[in-house]
């Protein structure tokens, strides 16, 4: 890279954090600044994760009186974003690890156990340990669940061992995976790469993934003595067709093997093969090393519910919301935010960013007898790595319009250093403001 273009991408890294921080990461809307509404209801969130605990920070702000109770079993908060960094080997474990304590605002009652049962008719939650919660409205922020057993054979204590990573399973397991992938990019061979054929959350984590090893065995000259494979699940690399043919071409370029249509179904471990279920039928493809990404759904509470889909992505259970308001279909007393909500994009960070905000004016114009027109527009961002040192910061929404936070500054299909600093540096704290409902 030329002096003039670092001093460019540097100008541009500076204008971008001038002009809101990491806002094209995840872009500002601001604190709940609105007036308080005073009211007696009693609200349950379901989920203290990333949407669930900002929801918790935004409503006892905005409303006066309210009984606010969030439930959630785990005491460590992980920030996800990060176990891509970590499973490069650019962060320790502990880079995505805080408390859930520390997020949650006084005033706010955490019952630390899992929902087990909700009943929208009676407007009743069970817990795991038999606590019953009523709610005048609730707010479903469980994320997502990872289905490992979904591929037979696998199961997440394989992460770490005979070649196989998995970036997504947690801060520990992205750091195996990072050993492996290490390790493997010593000597070179047979690297797969897949993904899932349902939603998932940041659907571009596997793509970066591909390119970060390609990075690796590149580095450590390698790669002329390996493969690398791409399976998709379509026909398609991206569900954005601008930004599929760009990773198409990217993906050309680096000289990865792509196929298309193959689902991983099953894996051997000691015979480190991989099954894909193919419009052609059962195909086997042997790695080195692979990084499994399992098939997402709903936590069971959501998928048993009554408040998933039963019609729409079948099986996966998400959250039954309308998707401009965020509103339950049939229970509007109910809502959803982040990976859980059953809507045609999002499962970002950043798109919990803009639906957070969203279902705070939403849900408070509703206990105040009004109405509001502030809606979510599929808004999702996922900076996709291309290399270390080098990422496009891809943003879209529900049309498929790129939706660029930086016109003219950043552009979103480039390789750039000021993409990756975006996610090196300037996701992070932007993330944890968000919630904390400062932005
Ligand atoms: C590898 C990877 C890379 C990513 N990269 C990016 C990125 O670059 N940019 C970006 O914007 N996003 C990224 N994401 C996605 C982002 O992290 C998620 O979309 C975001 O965390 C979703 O927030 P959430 O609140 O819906 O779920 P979470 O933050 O997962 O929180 C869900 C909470 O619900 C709780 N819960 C689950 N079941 C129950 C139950 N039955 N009862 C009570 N509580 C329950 C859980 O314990 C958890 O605390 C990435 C994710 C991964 C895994």
């Amino acid at each position: 890279m030329s002096a003039d273009k670092i001093m460019a991408s540097r100008r541009a890294f500076l204008g971008a954090m001038a002009t809101g921080g990491a806002a094209a990461a995840l872009p500002m809307a601001g604190p709940a600044e609105a007036q308080q509404v005073s009211t007696n209801a009693s609200i349950v969130i379901l989920g203290a994760g990333a949407a669930g605990a900002a929801l918790a920070n935004r409503l006892s702000e905005r409303l006066d009186g309210a009984t606010i109770t969030i439930i959630d079993p785990r005491q460590e908060h992980f920030y996800q974003p990060g176990y891509t960094l970590i499973a490069a080997g650019l962060k320790p474990a502990s880079y995505s690890v805080s408390t859930t304590a520390e997020w949650l605002p006084s005033g706010v009652r955490w019952i630390a156990e899992g929902a087990a049962n909700i009943d929208p008719e009676t407007q009743v939650v069970t817990t795991d340990g038999g606590e019953t919660v009523d709610y005048d409205y609730l707010i479903l922020a469980t994320g997502l669940e990872l289905h490992y057993e979904g591929i037979a054979g696998m199961s997440r204590d394989l992460i770490g061992q005979n070649g196989i990573g998995s970036v997504y399973a947690g801060p520990e397991e992205a750091a195996a995976t990072w050993r492996e992938m290490d390790r493997f990019t010593e000597t070179g061979g047979r690297a797969l790469f897949t993904r899932p054929a349902t939603e998932m959350k940041c659907a571009g984590a596997p793509l970066k993934y591909t390119f970060l090893t390609d990075h690796y065995l590149r580095e450590k000259g390698t790669r002329g003595r390996s493969e690398v494979i791409y399976a998709a699940h379509s026909s398609s690399l991206f569900s954005v067709p601008i930004v599929h043919e760009k990773v198409r071409m990217l993906y050309d370029d680096r000289g990865f093997d792509t196929v298309y249509n193959h689902v991983m179904t099953a894996i051997d471990p000691g015979a480190k093969v991989a099954t894909f279920d193919t419009p052609d039928g059962p195909v086997e493809i042997d790695f080195d090393f692979t990084n499994v990404i399992p098939p997402m759904r709903a936590p069971a509470v959501i998928r048993e519910s009554g408040l998933a889909w039963e019609d729409r992505w079948v099986g996966q259970g998400w959250a039954e919301v309308d998707p401009y308001s965020l509103r339950h279909r049939r229970y509007p007393n109910v809502f959803a935010a982040g990976d859980v909500a059953g809507v045609p994009k999002g499962k970002t960070a950043a798109s919990a960013k803009w639906q957070v905000p969203v279902v705070e004016d939403q849900l408070v114009a509703q206990i105040a007898g009004d109405t509001t027109d502030h809606t979510y527009n599929g808004y999702t961002s996922c900076p996709l790595i291309t290399r270390v040192g080098r990422a496009m910061l891809v943003e879209f929404d529900y049309n498929n319009t790129l939706t660029p936070s930086f016109p003219g500054i950043i552009a979103p299909l480039e390789e750039l250093w000021v993409s990756w600093l975006i996610k090196e540096v300037a996701l992070k704290p932007t993330y944890y403001a968000m919630v904390r409902g400062r932005a």
